[in-house]
Parts: structure tokens; sequence; C-alpha cells
């Protein structure tokens, strides 16, 4: 008895010193006010947001999540969200400390977001683009047979629409629950682009801060133009697993942007709020208004990316020009 008394006596004199506990002190600015980690600087929220949430001291890119990616890259903010029903389903029945199904159901409710990746089609600056935004806010942004799919239906649909594709990476990798499966979507997704490729159309890469491992290691790396935000970390292993494995210190910034800008391994670093606008000056680009191509298969429908984009691609080549039905005019404007 006498011991519990001495007791509260003690922490009554702590809290009294410490009038108000730290966390509650936060919470009262939370709201208004974001302090960036570069230089230490208070920030309106509302600010931030204005300079789509980079410090206008110092430059720091704050990371952003998938749905506002797509806002500030298409014209006016407007978008339509494809693939929303593409989720992984735990094919290896995977549990670590945790059930992967479970670790599913979190991120989902947490973050508001269906699955890593969100597909996006609309316009930027004119140009119709199939855009997928990776987030690394669920499940680190990791690829699993999921994200790996709607990168892939996004990159068929715009063969299909004779359309561009950007890609904004951030993740960790490779998804670790489905195992070897996530590692196939790396060729996967390469195959669709090599077919984009075919098809003579743009595929706009955009990596940001952070981007490692599998993504990396496949279409992150596979754009005509590949561009990332500054000071984004850039890598596939970690600095610690490549140093020890060749045995020597990294040099400074090893694994930035700008580093890798310097060797050659990206065409151009650009901020983020110049980054929409640099977007469509390269379409425009890229775009040669002189240049007419017939789309390989005009009737097959554009809203489905599931299918058998391959046959449609190869098959076309053989066939014979498609004879008009008298039954069915021609449409006029
Ligand atoms: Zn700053």
């Amino acid at each position: 008895m006498s011991e519990r008394r001495h007791m509260s006596w003690f922490k009554k004199k702590n809290q009294r010193i410490e009038s108000v506990p730290a966390e509650e002190r936060r919470v009262k600015t939370e709201g208004v006010f974001e302090k960036c980690p570069e230089c230490d600087a208070a920030l309106y929220k509302r600010e931030l947001e204005e300079s789509l949430h980079v410090c206008p001291h110092c430059g720091h890119h704050f990371r952003i999540g998938a749905r506002l990616r797509l806002a500030i890259l298409y014209d006016e903010g407007k978008y339509e969200e494809l693939d929303a029903e593409v989720t992984s389903n735990d094919p290896l029945d995977f549990v670590d400390t945790q059930p992967y199904k479970e670790r599913l159901e979190q991120a989902r409710r947490r973050t508001g977001l269906p699955e890593a990746v969100i597909n996006g089609r609309g316009l930027v600056g004119g140009h119709l683009v199939m855009a997928s935004a990776m987030d690394f806010s669920f499940l680190g942004g990791s690829m699993g047979c999921a994200v790996g799919e709607k990168i892939t239906r996004n990159i068929e649909r715009a063969i299909r629409a004779r359309a561009s594709v950007v890609i904004v990476s951030q993740s960790g990798g490779a998804r670790m629950q489905e195992g070897t499966l996530s590692l196939m979507q790396m060729a996967k997704i390469s195959a669709a682009l090599a077919f984009l490729d075919r098809a003579r159309l743009p595929y706009i890469s955009v990596i940001t801060d952070p981007t490692t491992g599998g993504v990396t290691a496949s279409f992150a790396m596979l754009g005509d133009l590949n561009i990332a935000e500054p000071k984004a970390l850039i890598g596939f292993a970690g600095p610690r697993v490549i140093e020890q494995t060749i045995r020597q210190k990294l040099p400074k910034d090893f694994q930035t942007s700008e580093f890798l800008l310097e060797h050659g391994m990206l065409d151009a670093v650009v901020d983020r709020r110049e980054l929409r606008d640099w977007i469509v000056r390269a379409l425009d680009f890229m775009y040669n208004p002189e240049v007419h191509f017939q789309p390989l298969k005009p009737e097959l429908p554009l809203g489905n990316g599931a299918g058998t984009l391959p046959e449609a691609l190869l098959g076309s080549q053989d066939e014979k020009p498609e004879e008009k039905s008298e039954a069915e005019p021609e449409v006029k404007s």
C-alpha cells in the first residue's frame, strides 16, 4: 500500500513537469503544418499541396500516393480508373508472422487502394495516355501477380488504342509473399513493353522515391525515356548488400537520381512541379503528326485489357483486308 502511494507520488510529479505530453502537442498542429525533413522548415499543408508536395524552400520531394500522382499527370486532373477489380488472391496460401490474406486486407483498409498500382486512362496534353502509378504505402509498392497483370493490361490497352504509356514506379520490388510468381511479372511486363515498342508507341518511365528490386530490374528502366524525380533512391539491391558482396566502399550519393543521370542510366531528372509539362513536351515530340499508322485491329474493344494480344498483333499481318458489308454502311459524322 505504502509502495503504491510512493509510486503515484512520483508519477504525479513527472506529469506536472511535462504539462502537455509530446504526442498531444504534435496533434494540435498536425492538420496545419508539415515539417520538411530536409531543411526543417515548417510548411503550411495547403502551401505544400499547392507546390505538389515539394518543399518550396529546399525542393525536397515528399512521397505522394498513386491517385494524387495520376491527378497531377492528367489534363485537369481527370482520368478514368481501370482494372480496380484485379487484386491479389494469395496463390501460395502464404503465412509468415501473419497470413498474407490478412496483410492484403489491412493494406486495403489503411490505404483505400485496391492494390499497389492504380491504372488510369485519360488525356495528357491532349494525348491519350494509359498511366499506371505505383504506391509505396500499399505493402511497400511490391509487385505481385495483380500488379503485373494491371500494368500489362494497361500496356495492351495502349497498343489497341494507339495510346502512350506512362508508368510511375515507387516500389520495394517483387512481393515476397507471392514467391517466384512475383518474379515472373518482370518478364510478363517486359514482354508487353516489347509489343508496345513493335507497335511504335511511346513509353515514358517515371521513377520516384524509392524504386528498387525487380521493378528497377525490369520495366522502370525500359522506357523510351527514363526520367526520375530529384534525389530519389533508385537501385536493385541495397547499398549494404552490395558493399558486402563486392567488398568495396560505395561512392557518396550512390543510387540517387543524380548519380544515375551522371552515369548514363537516366535521361533526365525532373522536378515534380515541371514533370507534367515535361511529359507533354516529350509526347508532342514523339508523336509525329505526319506519320499515320493503321491500327492493326481497329475493331478490338478498347475497354478490356485482358486477352490475346500477341495473336491480335501478329495474326493481323496475314489477314486479308476486311470486306465491307452492305448491311453495315460506314458511319459518317
Ligand atoms: Zn525543405
